[in-house]
């Protein structure tokens, strides 16, 4: 039987332990939600008082020069792309993951486009909302007769792609679940039938290797607030491999995708390579911020943070398990390492009501519908130690009964 001393123990050997001391953690919790929005890397309040006081305050206007602003979408895009498997110029950090994805579908499409009678869209009910509600909305407004075609599990998917199919889009690990599919075998089956794949990575980057080139994909985007510690609605991230580059047309057709924005031309033309991915201006103060989280990720390598995850993620179900037997828990992720992500997911009767006297307890993670518990872990700054006394707290509150099924949902659960 595994103790809290065993976890000490690992503690005590784990070569990543010391990255803890670069985030800022309040004490007294035990943050199980860095898959929802990473802790704040201790070095971003330094940076955004050198981006407010220094490059906007003091140098003005000139910082879209001397700063680096104008640049910043490209450099970021550079210093992310290592850890998706992806090159230079391939990647941009730029406005937010919903548009990035509408953006690179309507490429997508483009790419397809003069193909007869590939017309539909795949993706899957238990898609993270507003990836499906993108897809709606860009179709509905293309009005040409595009349609979705939503799966009901992932052994549906080979049936559910044929000589109709466009595009398929899928998220690589689940927000709910945290299921991962396949990325090569599933880019294969998508190329088989004639179709492009569209991968999200929100709950992959920063979380587990990623290689997009070996896997086969077309197009992908995702996120820099979860697992890579951008800071609270940071921009996103697409990714245009050069093979599409030349074809890559988008209908978000801004300035800052044209070729010579200060031409101040009439019409557009767009620029080449992955600059016309962009659209306008970005929030440059929360993306400057991106890079403080991007630089801790260059110090290891996503095999090391994939090697504690899986421990830590195994763990947690190990004592969940044994310690919270007597209750009705319900395991929802895959056992399998090469199907998970980097989160578990329980469910519960009661599941939003224990997640809030969790929280209340200082143990941070979220709530899902239907009934889900979601907790994420995150290699970085999360020990042994600390799935050791979450389960401890999670049992506590479990065996006491202690949590108000009456609680009053927030607006965010
Ligand atoms: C978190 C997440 C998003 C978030 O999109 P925003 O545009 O940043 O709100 C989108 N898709 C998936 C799959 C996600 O997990």
């Amino acid at each position: 039987m595994t103790t809290r001393n065993h976890c000490l123990e690992r503690d005590a050997q784990d070569a990543l332990a010391g990255f803890r001391d670069q985030f800022d953690l309040p004490a007294g919790v035990i943050y199980l939600d860095g898959n929802s929005l990473g802790a704040r890397p201790k070095a971003s309040l330094a940076r955004a008082q050198q981006v407010i006081a220094q490059e906007w305050g003091h140098d003005l206007i000139r910082s879209w020069n001397t700063a680096g602003w104008f640049d910043l979408p490209r450099r970021l895009g550079d210093r992310l792309a290592p850890l998706i498997g992806g090159r230079d110029g391939e990647v941009v950090v730029t406005d937010t993951t919903s548009v990035n994805l509408f953006k690179a579908l309507a490429a997508a499409l483009h790419l397809q486009h003069g193909k007869a009678g590939r017309q539909v869209i795949v993706t899957e009910r238990a898609n993270f909302p507003t990836d499906i509600y993108m897809a709606e909305g860009l179709t509905r407004w293309l009005d040409r007769g595009y349609s979705i075609r939503l799966i009901d599990s992932p052994d549906e998917l080979p049936a559910a792609i044929g000589a109709d199919t466009a595009v398929v889009m899928l998220t690589h690990v689940n927000y709910r679940t945290g299921y991962q599919y396949d990325m090569q075998a599933t880019s294969a089956l998508a190329h088989a039938a004639g179709a492009l794949i569209v991968w999200d990575l929100a709950h992959s980057a920063g979380a587990l290797p990623v290689d997009l080139h070996a896997g086969g994909a077309d197009l992908a985007v995702g996120c820099t607030y979860k697992y890579l510690n951008g800071g609270p609605g940071a921009p996103a991230f697409i990714w245009v491999p050069r093979m599409h580059q030349p074809d890559f047309r988008q209908p978000l057709s801004g300035w800052w995708g044209h070729a010579a924005p200060f031409a101040m031309a009439p019409s557009f033309t767009p620029t080449e390579g992955i600059g016309r991915a962009l659209c306008g201006t970005q929030p440059i103060v929360s993306l400057a911020l991106v890079e403080c989280g991007l630089d801790i990720f260059h110090q290891t390598s996503m095999e090391a943070i994939r090697v504690k995850s899986l421990a830590l993620t195994d763990l947690f179900i190990e004592l969940v398990e044994q310690r919270c037997a007597a209750h009705p828990l319900g395991l929802v992720t895959p056992r399998e390492h090469a199907r998970r992500g980097s989160q578990v997911s329980f469910t519960h009767p009661h599941g939003y009501a224990v997640m809030q006297a969790l929280i209340a307890r200082g143990v941070i993670g979220d709530y899902r519908e239907p009934a889900i518990m979601r907790f994420g872990f995150t290699p970085l700054y999360t020990s042994y130690a600390d799935v050791w006394d979450a389960v401890e707290i999670l049992r506590d509150i479990l065996d006491r009964q202690d949590y108000n099924v009456d609680a009053r949902r927030d607006a965010v659960t």
